[in-house]
């Protein structure tokens, strides 16, 4: 069978396949301490499983409107100007299958070939993939802990071109874990305007924040910014909702109205009841959110020590999402082989860097229990000593 040639270009995504094989060789018995998992380890709050189980009895199991449920659409715009300073209505929002299916809506919304699309590594691995099969081209641009993986306004400005159509911004990051500060954001929103670049702001870690870090929504930096801007959101992070499958992207109603399109031909709606208990997500209280960040501080406190007690590896303190990326490039190994040495030896799983576009550095979940995390760095220790 000759596939089309836009397949072979892609790999499929390594996260899930780690993931999958840890949990493969937890079903056959074996004791693994996974630290592969992009998702958090709670069970989704209870009154928003209520809220989807009264739909479901209600009767809330029809198809609906492409571009989601109009009160969850209302209650999506309403967020983003009381907690992001963003003047959205209804319309410029679309409910998505996830904060990637957001993405992909939007990359094959906006992006032909010919058209370049920067994107700052070490990056969440599925951007280049995206661009790359709406026809597009990736520009990466390299950062590295000098700059706190942060691209500068420099680095930003040198890489664009006649051909630039889109700049990709994910704060906090996966992988690294770095949040830009305010100041940061503004001076990069200046560059975008100056340049007449749009801006994708993948916010899916906004809540998960520590030690005073600020996050600061592009968008809302000036009227000027806000026309270039989209925002890409979803409950996975937030509120454990992983398997529930629901994002957002906030834009222009113009390409609000592509992306429904495309979705209209593709997926249609969002699971009807599950975006009732994304209403109940919104407007219920926010206490889970902050219950699970604090674990989540915790957490990141106890294996950042042990990561940086380990001779060879170094890890810059990340202020936001749930995953630490330290550097291993003194132990001589490459990110591939020094994940697969370490599962097959100590079966502890982690993401190799290469998959974020950074080869020196691996990547850890923290969304794990703390005996896990504890279990897991005496492995980890054990392994590179071994080295
Ligand atoms: C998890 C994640 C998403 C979206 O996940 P969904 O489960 O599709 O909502 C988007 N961007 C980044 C950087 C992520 O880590």
């Amino acid at each position: 069978m000759k596939l089309a040639e836009r397949v072979g270009q892609v790999p499929p995504s390594l996260t899930l396949s780690i993931a999958a094989k840890a949990k493969a060789m937890k079903a056959e018995g074996i004791d693994v301490c996974s630290f592969s998992a992009g998702e958090p380890d709670f069970d989704t709050p209870a009154h928003i499983k209520d809220a989807a189980k009264k739909a479901l009895d209600e009767g809330k199991t029809k198809y609906g409107p492409a571009a989601g449920e109009p009160k969850l659409r209302a209650a999506i715009a309403n967020k983003l100007q009381v907690e992001n300073g963003l003047s959205y209505k209804a319309e410029n929002i679309i409910v998505t299958n996830g904060g990637k299916h957001s993405l992909f809506n939007l990359m094959l919304a906006l992006i032909e070939p010919g058209d370049e699309v920067i994107i700052p590594a070490p990056y969440w691995l599925s951007y280049p993939e995206m661009v790359k099969l709406a026809g597009g081209t990736p520009v990466i641009v390299s950062t590295d802990a000098s700059t706190g993986y942060k691209i500068t306004p420099d680095q930003l400005r040198s890489s664009i071109t006649p051909q630039t159509k889109l700049f990709v911004l994910n704060s906090p990051s996966n992988p690294t874990g770095m949040v830009y500060t305010p100041e940061e954001i503004k001076v990069l929103a200046e560059v975008l305007v100056e340049n007449d670049i749009l801006v994708v702001s993948d916010e899916i870690y906004e809540k998960i924040l520590y030690d005073g870090a600020e996050h600061l929504s592009i968008g809302a930096v000036g009227a000027e910014i806000f026309d270039r801007t989209i925002i890409s959101n979803g409950f996975a992070k937030a509120f454990s909702m992983t398997g529930w499958r629901l994002g957002y992207l906030a834009g222009p109603v113009e390409l609000i109205k592509a992306t429904t399109t495309v979705q209209s031909h593709s997926t249609s709606n969002v699971c009807t009841f599950a975006q009732y208990g994304a209403i109940a997500a919104l407007e219920g209280s926010q206490d889970c959110v902050e219950e699970m960040r604090q674990a989540f501080a915790q957490r990141r406190k106890v294996m950042l020590e042990r990561l940086n007690a380990i001779p060879g590896l170094f890890c810059p303190q990340p202020d936001g999402a749930f995953y630490m990326f330290p550097n291993i490039s003194k132990t001589g190994l490459k990110s591939l082989e020094f994940c697969d040495k370490l599962l097959e030896t100590q079966r502890v799983a982690t993401v190799p860097g290469i998959a974020f576009g950074a080869d020196e550095c691996i990547r850890l979940s923290y969304a794990t229990d703390m005996e896990s995390i504890e279990k897991g760095m005496d492995r980890l220790d054990k392994f590179v000593r071994s080295l």
